[in-house]
């Protein structure tokens, strides 16, 4: 790592690794001084911006176990996860530290709100150890919503995050000279282990934006020069749509995009290719996962509409409900063992005896595999939509729609039916200005899905509710308090 060379950037601030090593020992040392120890938890509450960084490099160095929660977390949402891991301390960002402060007088616990000030003045911090990212035990815990009950940390260790940031740097053949850029939420595991681990990792500089909008982000590319970007599908169709005047110059350095979350719609791979003159990997991961299970790897063929091939060192089976494997080109549920699977859930057994079970992570994921090893996520196991008995994957009428001109955004789910038990439905957000209507989007997908596919209803909205990610989530869909269209 040279010391002088750009590590972070912001909107505003750009710092060096060496100015990155003495800020985060700010935090190393105002955590010890504090009371917080060696497998202590702190909450960290920041959005993308190069202080996450800096308070994230500054705990692990000190081994302290970082609980990144969303920055639209609510005093609640913070309380859960606050009294769940055991937290002894709030390290809020300005600015959404008001949630925190209220969490934290609830439940008597000390605060510490930081901004750009912070680290003014450091100089010769302890610096960073290289142990900061390595060993068995809990490095970070992240919450997840699974699929279902009450949010669980999941416990990945100093060695599933070194190992995750090495493993895309190899991959995506990251060097020093490269330049990294996400909007990705660093408390989320895509930004957190693919994004500014592997920047660190690598030694190269990683530009962070928050908040995202297309254009914003198009900006921070022409700018700072990226040739290495990151996102969810989202990100990409709200870049295709941007306004703004670019050219293809502005985006000649860019080499690679890669893609991950949810499921990237074919339509959002061309276009971004013919656009921007690059291509988008897309790869497959969870929480669980550090991010990592499949990918589409530079050296080998890309096959549009797959995730890809396992990273090395994972497998990745699919199974039955009783986790007997499947023939070739069936669908089941997909299981993986390997360097990146989580050491356990905080405090759950019950829930590791299950996910876990026999050694392998349980996804909950339906994917099938092909004869040369590449995976097609066919959709979440929750989200099956059964239509009188027929299987209807929500992602495959997805894919359909974002094929028609109009439609921006599009979420297709089930809704209660007295006669078939669940009818197939979709949420759209259509094109600023389109008078695209029910009977011609349903004709639109009648002449390229199966009868029992077609969406029996249809409802248009501004825009879907997404998580902080970005990815859309369907379970914020209340279908009864959509407006009916006319
Ligand atoms: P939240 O709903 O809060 O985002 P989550 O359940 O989505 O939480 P994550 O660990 O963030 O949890 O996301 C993992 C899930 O994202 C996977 O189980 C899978 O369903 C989906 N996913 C990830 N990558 C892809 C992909 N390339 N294609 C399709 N689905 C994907």
């Amino acid at each position: 790592m040279t010391p002088e060379q750009p590590a972070v950037r912001g909107v505003t601030r750009a710092q060096t690794y060496r100015e990155l090593r003495d800020a985060a020992g700010v935090f190393t040392s105002g955590l010890r001084e504090r009371g917080v120890g060696r497998g202590d938890r702190i909450v960290l509450i920041a959005p993308t911006v190069p202080e996450f960084a800096q308070a994230y490099v500054g705990a692990l160095a000190g081994g302290v176990v970082v609980v990144p929660v969303n920055t639209m977390a609510t005093a609640h949402e913070i309380g859960y996860i606050v009294r769940d891991s055991g937290a002894t301390l709030l390290l809020a960002w300005h600015g959404c530290d008001t949630s925190a402060r209220t969490a934290g007088e609830w439940s008597d616990l000390p605060g510490w709100t930081f901004d750009e000030t912070t680290v003014d003045g450091a100089r010769d911090a302890s610096g960073l150890p290289p142990e900061a990212m390595t060993g068995d035990e809990t490095a970070v815990l992240l919450y997840t919503s699974g699929t279902t009950g009450k949010p669980k940390g999941v416990r990945l260790t100093g060695d599933n995050l070194l190992t995750a940031a090495q493993i895309v740097v190899e991959r995506v053949e990251i060097t020093r000279d490269d330049r990294l850029g996400t909007a990705l939420p660093l408390f989320h595991v895509f930004g957190q282990a693919v994004c500014l681990n592997a920047a660190l990792v690598a030694g190269a500089p990683i530009s962070l934006l928050s908040p995202f909008t297309g254009e914003a982000m198009l900006d921070l590319i022409r700018r700072d020069r990226l040739t290495v970007v990151s996102g969810v599908p989202t990100m990409w169709n709200a870049m295709l749509h941007a306004g703004g005047e670019y050219g293809p110059e502005d985006f000649r350095e860019l080499r690679v995009a890669t893609s991950g979350g949810a499921a990237l719609p074919a339509e959002v791979l061309r276009a971004f290719a013919e656009k921007f003159g690059c291509t988008i990997l897309e790869g497959y991961g969870l929480t669980e996962t550090t991010a990592l299970a499949t990918f589409n790897q530079l050296d080998r063929e890309q096959r549009a509409g797959t995730v890809g091939v396992p990273m090395p060192g994972i497998e990745v089976r699919v199974c039955d409900e009783r986790d007997v494997d499947l023939p070739v080109g069936e669908v089941g549920e997909l299981l993986v063992r390997g360097f990146s699977v989580m050491a356990g859930y905080w405090n759950r057994p019950e829930a590791d005896a299950k996910d876990l079970a026999g050694g392998w992570f349980h996804t909950g994921d339906l994917g099938r595999l092909d004869e040369d090893g590449y995976l097609t996520i066919v959709d979440r196991v929750k989200d099956l939509i059964i239509r009188g008995g027929y299987n209807v994957y929500p992602r495959e009428v997805e894919e359909v729609l974002y094929e028609h001109p109009d439609v921006v955004e599009v979420a297709v789910i089930g809704i209660p039916d007295d006669r078939y038990g669940e009818e197939v439905a979709a949420v759209i957000a259509l094109r600023p200005g389109s008078d695209l209507d029910t009977t011609e989007l349903r004709l639109w997908a009648k002449e390229r899905l199966s009868a029992y596919k077609v969406p029996h209803e249809v409802r248009f909205v501004d825009s879907l509710p997404k998580g902080g990610t970005g990815k859309i989530q369907k379970r914020a869909l209340d279908w009864s308090t959509l407006a009916t269209n006319v």
